[in-house]
């Protein structure tokens, strides 16, 4: 006979949280998808509201032509690892964080030839990895 209860204490608590695990960030003006390769990210320390790490994230979209723009929180991959860092003055990176997909502010556009020149001249790896 299948199972189809349980009582509630004998179930394993899992996380339910959805991971960000499709990698795809899509363009708010035009909803054009990118890999998350795409989005130029920036670790930008402690967000001092909503007390927790935040990225600033900025994404190309060579189809309507916006840098879109937004903070988003990002939680540590190993919290241990971050705060021993922060004690002991060292820098933490991007890299020491995960990206959560949960938006603190934003998302913002900026337009215009020289700005987006700009942006890619200092950010190739932002420019031509579109998924569709
Ligand atoms: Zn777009």
């Amino acid at each position: 006979m299948p199972l189809t209860h349980a009582p509630i204490e004998t179930v394993e608590p899992v996380d339910c949280q959805a991971p960000p695990s499709d990698h795809l960030v899509s363009c708010g003006k035009c909803d054009k998808t990118y890999r998350q390769g795409g989005v130029v990210s920036e670790y930008a320390g402690m967000h001092s509201y909503e007390e927790c790490y935040f990225a600033v994230r900025r994404l190309y979209c060579d189809h309507c032509h916006h840098i879109q723009v937004w903070q988003e929180r990002i939680d540590p991959v190993v919290l241990e690892d971050v705060l021993v860092a922060r004690a002991k003055g060292h820098a933490v990176d991007i890299s020491d964080f995960r990206f959560t997909g949960i938006v603190l502010s934003g998302p913002g556009y900026t337009t215009g030839r020289r700005a987006i020149e700009a942006f890619l001249t200092k950010h190739p790896e932002a420019a031509g990895v579109s998924q569709s």
